[in-house]
């Protein structure tokens, strides 16, 4: 199927063209070998065309009518929220469509000035920077502060941004096996010998919805003298009494040196990232970070987005006690008709299944039923583990949860996972 385009592309290679063709040719026999491969292991991710804005209900590609949709990460339903996008709309007019140019060198704004200002507030923390990315936030942290002398203790299952942001680094590097604290301490014994040590994890990981136990995290490093980096990205907004994430759950504000997140998910939905922590630490962001350093500066839009955003959360929690709210609703109800949701009391609700197969015919059927979610199988998740990853917004009305769980129970039903 590719190969067509390929050739086309080798026969206008012009009169340079031998070598040049070849070349072409050879990198056609090698793209389409990969791409074959990944077909053949099941491995193939298709992307679904939204014709509408991000919301409880969406339209589909090739779907007549609106959708439920339950797999966003728009946790507070704040993405397509017409206060958010009047504010992006308003910056858009008034500082124009961007920067064209990093921020150290023309790319700064007043509002760049005032969100990280705002974040920083938001996470009572002492400053913070934006980035492109959470992504580019973790590729540029560890790089830019850790050096050969220095350790990193990571968790395994640890999203791959942090991944490959401690690859990028010099530093030693740990593993230490999923939440487990005794792991944790071992390999902190043993990283005594480097000059600092951090320990990275989420706060939140996203395939189980299940919780760092930042206490027990904290206590430990402590004792071995260790800094703690938390990837805020699934908290950030709506985790804790006043949605300030993880560390406000559970009461370790004060001892999570750095947080991570991102500006895509629950705040406006947009994108971008941010780093908060340590002012020192910043400063030093600001004149090492490659991706902060070598990129392109936030659009106004997605500031004015963000920052309204985080006026909304602030001003007041109900969005964030409404969410917990639908949340509770859905997972008691749903375990209550026998279905395992794994995770603690998160909005990413995994409908355990096991069987990747399965997994994927509930999906399809779920989608019959007007509901969008979607399926996670091996290598994304465990082999034996897959599962149907529900997200919860605060947008979503009683009534869409209702009618998800029943659609659930239906296609349960069917597939034999009900009795
Ligand atoms: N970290 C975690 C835990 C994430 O889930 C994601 C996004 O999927 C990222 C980082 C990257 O965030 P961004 O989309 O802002 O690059």
């Amino acid at each position: 199927m590719w190969a067509a385009g390929w050739r086309r592309a080798a026969a206008g290679a012009g009169p340079r063209g031998h070598r040049a063709h070849s070349a072409l040719a050879q990198l056609s026999g090698i793209l389409e070998a990969e791409l074959k491969g990944i077909q053949e292991s099941g491995l193939w991710k298709n992307e679904r065309v939204i014709t509408s804005p991000q919301g409880s209900h969406v339209h589909v590609d090739g779907v007549s009518g609106g959708i439920l949709n339950f797999c966003a990460n728009n946790y507070l339903g704040l993405s397509s929220h017409p206060e958010v996008i009047q504010a992006g709309v308003q910056a858009l007019k008034d500082f124009g469509a961007g920067l064209s140019s990093s921020r150290f060198i023309c790319g700064t704004q007043t509002i760049h000035k005032n969100l990280e200002a705002k974040l920083a507030r938001f996470h009572r923390r002492e400053a913070a920077i934006l980035f492109p990315s959470c992504f580019d936030a973790n590729a540029g942290f560890f790089e830019a502060l850790l050096t050969p002398e220095d350790a990193v203790l990571s968790d395994e299952l640890n999203h791959a941004s942090i991944i490959d942001g401690i690859r990028l680094c010099k530093a030693q590097k740990y593993r230490y096996r999923h939440l487990d604290m005794a792991d944790l301490e071992v390999k902190l014994r043993e990283a005594q010998k480097h000059r600092l040590r951090v320990v990275a994890t989420d706060g939140v990981f996203s395939m189980d919805g299940d919780i760092a136990p930042l206490r027990e995290i904290c206590r430990i490093a402590s004792r071995y003298g260790a800094l703690v980096f938390v990837d805020e990205c699934h908290a950030t907004g709506f985790l804790g009494p006043t949605g300030r994430g993880t560390d406000e759950l559970l009461g370790v504000m004060d001892q999570v040196t750095v947080i991570n997140s991102t500006l895509g998910k629950a705040l406006g939905g947009a994108s971008g990232g941010y780093t908060t922590g340590p002012e020192a630490l910043v400063s030093l962001l600001r004149q090492r970070a490659r991706p902060y350093i070598f990129s392109n500066s936030l659009p106004p839009a997605l500031i004015g987005c963000a920052s309204k955003a985080l006026d909304l959360l602030m001003g007041n929690n109900t969005l964030v006690q409404s969410m917990a709210a639908k949340t509770h609703r859905f997972r008691s109800k749903m375990q209550a008709a026998g279905f395992t949701i794994s995770g603690a009391d998160h909005p990413i609700c995994p409908v355990m299944l096991g069987d990747a197969r399965l997994a994927s015919c509930v999906a399809d059927d779920m989608l019959k039923r007007g509901i969008f979610v979607i399926a996670f199988s091996y290598p994304v998740v465990p082999r034996g583990k897959a599962r149907i990853r529900v997200q919860i917004s605060a947008v979503h009305s009683e009534e869409d949860i209702d009618h998800c769980v029943e659609a659930f129970v239906e296609v349960g039903r069917l597939h034999g996972v009900l009795p």
